[in-house]
C-alpha cells in the first residue's frame, strides 16, 4: 500500500503517525525501506539538475555578434557576393557550435561541483543508528538530528529536546522556532506546524527524532521551490572585473573599428559595400565574444584542482577570489592540529599528578604515579574523574565491524562524536582495561550538550550512588561553578587557596599546549528528571585533564608559505589563552616572544572587550585571539574588511555561519562542519586541513593569472589584427584580407587557442608575491608591451608579404598575408603562458592543449588554403611549400622578440620545477580535463 505524502501528519499524534507510517520507533528494515525507495524515488528535488542542450545551442544564436553576422551576410547578399554569405552563414553555424561546446564544458563542470557535495543524514535502521545519504530517505524513516544538522525531508516530529530550528528558507522567518510533538488542529499554517520538520530548514539547537512524512518533490520546499542548493552566482568582486574588462575590449573594438570604416570610405575612397562589409567583420573579430566561455572555464579548471587539493568549491568565482585573500582567520582544533585528542596528564582534586600513556584513540596506555602503574581501586578522586568522563559523554567508540564499514584504519575512523569527548572515552576505557568493574551502574535521565557559549557539557544520571549532576568544561568556567573539591576524605570547601593552586596548574599546562578540561559532579534531589544550565552551580571539583592535539603534518610549512606570499594568518579560537598561542608558536603565527614589542601575544576576547577603545588597534597587531564567542569573531572580520583586507575565515558551528557569510571567503569544514556551515561558506575542506586552503590559494592565483593570460592574448591579437588594417587602408593598399578570410582567421586562432591558455599551471614563485590587489584590473599596463610587441611584428611582417606576393596576384598575398596573421598569433599564445617568464624555464611543450591548439589551428589554416574546393570559395592561393615554411619561421620571431623582452625586462630565472616547495607537491595533480 503506498503511502500517503500528503496527509496532515501534524494534526496527530506521534503514535498515530508511525501506525500510519508503517514504522515502530526501531525504525524500518533494510528490505522495506529499499523497497519503499524503489516506490518513490530518491530524496531529491527533481527538475533543477541537468543541462538541455538543445536550449543551450539554440542559446547561441541569441548572442549580439550573432546578430551582427547575420547582419554582415544581409551586407553580402546586397553586394552579391553569394559565396561570402555561404560561408558567413557558416561561420554562424561553427561559432554557435564553438560556443556550446565552451558553454556546454563549463556548465557541466558546475554541474560535477554542485554533485560534490553530498548530504549526509543519521537514521535508524533495523534498530541501529547509521548515516546515510539524504537521497536515499525514504516516508517512514526515523531520523535523528542535532545542532546544526539541516533537516533533509519533510518529517512529524517524535521526541525533541530543546529543539529549536530556523525556517527562514522556506516561510522567511529568521528567528528560531521552538518546536514541540503534541498534536494541531488540522488547518494549522505552515509556519505554526511546530510539531513538523521541514526540509531545506534547520536545526538551530537541541535535538530530535522524527518520522519523515514527505521527500523529494512531495515535501514544501518542493512544492514551492525547484532549486535548493543552487551554486549563488552573485555579484562578486570578481564578476565587476570581468565585466569591466569586457566592456574596455568591446570599447576597443568598436572604436578600432569605426576608425577602419572612417579611413575606408570617407579617406579612401573604397566601395560602400566592401567597406562595410570589412568594418563588420574586423568588428566581429576583435569583439573577444569567446571571453566569458573562456573565464568560466578558467573558473571551472581552477575549481577542479582545488578539489583535487581537497577544497570543495560552492560558489564558482571563489576560486579567484582565493587568489586575492590577504588574511586568513582560522580557528584551531582540526584545522590546524589534527583534532585526534588523547588525555596525557591527570591532576585530581587531591593534589595527585598522574601521567598517561598511549596515542591517538588506541585504548592502550596506563595511568601511573611517578611511573608506578595506579590502581583505580585504591583512588576515589580518580574512580570519579573517569565515571564522569565516561559517564557525561556523548561520543562512542566504534566496534571492529563499524570501523570496517568505515573502510579505513586511521585513528578518526575508531570513535564517533565531538573528539574532547572521545578522548575522555578513551581515558577510561583505557581504566576499565586494566580494572575490572570500577564503575557504578548509572542511567542516564538527561543530557545538556555542549555549546561554546555556555563551554561545558552536563549529564543527568541515576545510579548506585543516587542521581548525580555530571559536568566536564572549560575548568576557568568549571571552577566558577564549583564550590566543593573532592578529595580522599570526601567533598571539601573549595577554598582561595585550592583555586589559586588549581589556575597554577591551568597555566602550566596550557603553557605546554595542552588542551585543559575540568570534571565535576553533584547529588541532585530524587525528584529531578531533567536539567537545564540554571542547574548547573554549586559543583564537586574532581580533577582536571590535561589533552594533547598536535599539529597536523604541514601546517607549519604552510603558515611560512602564507608569511612569503603577503598573507596574514589570524587563530580566533575558543580554547584557553595560552593553549592557543603555545599552539600559535608552534605552527608559527607567533614568533619569537612577542609579535609587537608593546602588544601581548595573544589577547582573550574579554581582554579584547576592556580595552574597547584600542579594539582596531589590537586586531591590527594581535594575531591570535582566544575564548572568542562567534560574535567577535564577526566583528573582527568585518574591521579587517572595512581596512580593505580580502578575508578567508573558517568555521564549523551553526554560530558561525553568519561570520562566514560575511567573509569574502567563508571556508567550512568538510568532517567537523555542521551542515549549517557549509551551507553558509564558499568552500568546503574535506580534509579539514589548513594547509588545503594555502593550496587553494595558490591555485586562485593561478586562476587570476590565466585569465589575465587569456585576456591578454586576446587584446593583443585583435588588437595587431586591426591595426594592420588600418595601416594597409591608410596606405591605400588593397585590403589585406577579405571579409570571409577574416572571420576564418578569426575562427582558428580566438576560438581554438584560448582554450589552451585556461589550462595553464602555474609558474615561479606564485607563493612569493603579494596577493592579487582586491581591485586590480584584469587589464593592467603590463599588457602594453605584449600590444607594441604584437603590434609591429604582425604589421611589418604583413606588409612585407603582402609587397613581396603582390606582383603574383592578390589572391597570393592574401594567402600569405592569412598565414602570417594566423600563425603570429598562434605563436603569441606561447608568449602569453606567461606574462613574465620565458617559455623555455617553463617548459615549450609542457602545455599539452596549446599544443593540441597548435596543431588543431595549422591543420584548419592548411585545409583552407590547399584543399581545391575550400581554397576556392575562400579565394586563397596554393602558397608554395618552401614559401609557406619560411613565413612559418618569419612568424615565429614574436616568439623571440618576447623572450628577448622578458629576458631584458626580468632578467633570467630558475626553471619552474626546481622552484615547487615541497608541501605543495603533497597532493597527487592529476585528472585535469574538465
Ligand atoms: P575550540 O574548539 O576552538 O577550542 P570551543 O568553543 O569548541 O573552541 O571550546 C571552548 C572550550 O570548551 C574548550 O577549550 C574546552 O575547554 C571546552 N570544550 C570543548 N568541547 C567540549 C566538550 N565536548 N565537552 C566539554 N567541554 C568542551
Ligand atoms: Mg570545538
Amino acid at each position: 500500500m503506498a503511502l500517503d505524502q500528503k496527509y496532515p501528519y501534524h494534526s496527530i499524534s506521534v503514535d498515530e503517525t508511525l501506525e500510519k507510517l508503517q514504522v515502530t520507533k526501531e525504525g524500518l528494515t533494510d528490505e522495506e525501506a529499499k523497497k519503499r525507495l524503489h516506490d518513490v524515488g530518491p530524496n531529491e528535488l527533481t527538475g533543477t539538475e541537468g543541462i538541455n542542450p538543445v536550449l543551450l545551442f539554440l542559446k547561441q544564436f541569441k548572442d549580439f555578434l550573432i546578430l551582427i553576422l547575420f547582419l554582415a551576410a544581409g551586407v553580402a547578399w546586397y553586394a552579391d557576393q553569394r559565396v561570402d554569405v555561404y560561408v558567413i552563414l557558416g561561420v554562424i553555424l561553427f561559432n554557435a557550435i564553438l560556443g556550446f561546446l565552451q558553454e556546454y564544458r563549463a556548465e557541466k563542470a558546475i554541474l560535477a561541483l554542485k554533485r560534490m557535495i553530498k548530504q549526509e543524514t543519521t537514521v535508524v535502521r533495523n534498530n541501529k543508528a547509521r548515516t546515510v545519504e539524504a537521497k536515499e530517505l525514504v516516508p517512514g524513516d526515523i531520523i535523528r538530528l542535532e545542532e546544526g544538522d539541516s533537516i533533509p525531508a519533510d518529517a512529524r516530529l517524535l521526541t525533541s529536546k530543546n529543539l529549536q530550528t530556523v525556517e527562514a528558507s522556506l516561510t522567511g522567518e529568521s528567528l528560531p522556532i521552538e518546536k514541540k510533538t503534541e498534536p494541531l488542529p488540522e488547518k494549522s499554517n505552515l509556519g505554526d506546524r511546530l510539531n513538523m520538520l521541514f526540509k531545506g530548514t534547520h536545526v538551530a539547537r537541541g535535538t530530535a527524532t522524527a518520522a519523515v512524512t514527505g521527500t523529494g518533490n512531495n515535501t514544501e520546499l518542493g512544492k514551492i521551490s525547484k532549486s535548493l542548493s543552487d551554486i549563488k552566482t552573485t555579484s562578486t568582486n570578481f564578476r565587476k572585473k570581468t565585466e569591466r574588462l569586457a566592456k574596455q575590449m568591446a570599447v576597443i573594438a568598436i572604436a578600432t573599428s569605426v576608425v577602419v570604416f572612417i579611413l575606408g570610405y570617407y579617406v579612401r575612397d573604397y566601395a560602400f559595400e566592401e567597406v562595410l562589409l570589412i568594418t563588420v567583420a574586423t568588428l566581429v573579430s576583435s569583439i573577444p565574444e569567446g571571453l566569458p566561455a573562456v573565464i568560466s572555464i578558467v573558473l571551472a579548471i581552477g575549481a577542479k584542482r582545488m578539489a583535487n587539493q581537497n577544497a570543495i568549491i560552492r560558489e564558482f568565482t571563489a576560486t579567484e577570489m582565493l587568489g586575492s585573500v590577504s588574511v586568513i582567520l582560522t580557528d584551531k582544533t582540526g584545522t590546524l592540529t589534527k583534532s585526534i585528542l588523547t588525555v596525557k596528564r591527570i591532576f585530581l582534586g587531591n593534589g595527585k599528578e598522574l601521567e598517561v600513556s598511549g596515542t591517538g584513540y588506541a585504548v592502550e596506555g596506563d595511568i601511573t604515579l611517578d611511573e608506578e602503574p595506579v590502581h583505580v581501586a585504591d583512588d576515589p578522586v580518580l574512580a570519579k574523574l573517569l565515571f564522569v568522563a565516561e559517564a557525561c559523554n556523548n561520543a562512542r567508540l566504534l566496534d571492529g565491524e563499524e570501523q570496517k564499514e568505515n573502510n579505513n584504519s586511521g585513528d578518526a575512523d575508531k570513535a564517533t562524536g565531538d573528539p574532547t569527548e572521545i578522548a575522555l572515552l578513551v581515558l577510561a576505557k583505557k581504566a576499565e582495561a586494566r580494572n575490572e568493574d570500577i564503575f557504578p551502574e548509572a542511567n542516564r535521565l538527561d543530557d545538556l550538550p555542549f555549546s561554546s557559549e555556555q563551554k561545558y557539557r552536563a549529564t543527568l544520571v541515576d545510579g548506585e550512588n543516587g542521581k548525580e549532576l555530571l559536568a566536564v568544561g572549560a575548568p576557568e568556567k568549571i571552577l566558577e561553578l564549583s564550590s566543593g573539591i573532592l578529595n580522599a576524605e570526601g567533598p571539601q570547601q573549595l577554598t582561595d587557596e585550592l583555586r589559586q593552586q588549581i589556575k597554577d596548574k591551568l597555566d602550566d599546562w596550557a603553557d605546554h599546549a595542552m588542551r585543559v578540561l575540568a570534571l565535576a559532579y553533584k547529588d541532585v534531589e530524587t525528584g529531578t528528571n531533567t536539567i537545564n544550565a540554571d542547574q548547573v552551580k554549586d559543583l564537586t571539583w574532581v580533577g582536571i585533564t590535561g589533552i594533547v592535539d598536535p599539529p597536523r603534518r604541514g601546517v607549519q610549512e604552510a603558515v611560512g608559505a602564507c608569511k612569503s606570499a603577503g598573507i596574514r594568518v589570524m587563530m580566533l579560537t575558543g580554547d584557553h589563552k595560552k593553549t592557543g598561542a603555545a599552539i600559535a608558536r608552534e605552527v608559527g603565527i607567533l614568533e619569537g616572544e612577542h609579535v609587537n614589542g608593546n602588544y601581548p601575544d595573544a589577547l582573550q576576547e574579554d581582554e579584547l572587550e576592556e580595552e574597547e577603545s584600542r579594539f582596531d588597534e589590537l586586531v591590527d597587531n594581535v594575531s591570535v585571539f582566544t575564548r572568542v564567542s562567534p560574535n567577535t569573531k564577526l566583528r573582527i572580520a568585518e574591521h579587517l574588511q572595512d581596512k580593505g583586507y580580502l578575508i578567508a575565515m573558517t568555521g564549523d558551528g551553526v554560530n558561525d555561519a553568519p561570520a562566514l557569510k560575511r567573509a569574502d571567503v567563508g571556508i567550512a569544514m568538510g568532517i567537523r562542519g555542521t551542515d549549517v556551515a557549509k551551507d553558509a561558506s564558499h568552500i568546503v575542506l574535506s580534509d579539514d586541513n589548513f594547509a588545503t586552503i594555502v593550496r587553494a590559494i595558490r591555485e586562485g592565483r593561478i586562476v587570476f593569472q590565466n585569465v589575465r593570460q587569456t585576456s591578454f592574448f586576446l587584446l593583443t591579437t585583435n588588437f595587431a589584427f586591426v591595426f594592420v588594417f588600418i595601416v594597409a587602408i591608410a596606405l591605400g593598399w588593397p585590403f589585406p584580407l577579405t571579409a570571409t578570410q577574416i572571420l576564418w582567421v578569426n575562427l582558428v586562432t580566438d576560438g581554438v587557442m584560448e582554450l589552451g591558455l585556461a589550462a595553464e599551471r602555474g609558474h615561479g614563485e606564485i607563493m612569493k608575491q603579494k596577493p592579487v590587489a582586491r581591485d586590480a584590473n584584469i587589464l593592467d599596463k603590463s599588457v602594453v608591451p605584449y600590444l607594441l610587441l604584437m603590434g609591429t611584428v604582425m604589421l611589418g611582417l604583413s606588409l612585407a608579404v603582402f609587397s613581396y606576393y603582390l606582383p603574383t596576384g592578390e589572391e597570393m598575398a592574401r594567402t600569405a598575408v592569412f598565414i602570417v596573421i594566423a600563425m603570429t598569433q598562434v605563436f603569441n599564445t606561447y608568449n602569453m603562458r606567461s606574462i613574465d617568464r620565458s617559455l623555455f624555464t617553463i617548459g615549450v611543450l609542457s602545455n599539452k592543449y596549446v599544443n593540441i591548439a597548435f596543431v588543431v589551428s595549422l591543420a584548419l589554416q592548411l585545409l583552407v588554403v590547399y584543399t581545391p574546393f575550400l581554397n576556392n570559395i575562400f579565394r586563397f592561393d596554393a602558397l608554395p611549400l618552401p614559401d609557406l615554411l619560411i613565413i612559418l619561421l618569419l612568424s615565429s620571431s614574436v616568439i623571440w622578440f618576447a623572450e628577448a623582452y622578458k629576458k631584458l625586462r626580468f632578467g633570467s630565472q630558475p626553471a619552474d620545477a626546481e622552484e615547487e616547495e615541497e608541501w605543495m607537491k603533497d597532493k597527487p595533480q592529476e585528472n585535469e580535463k574538465v
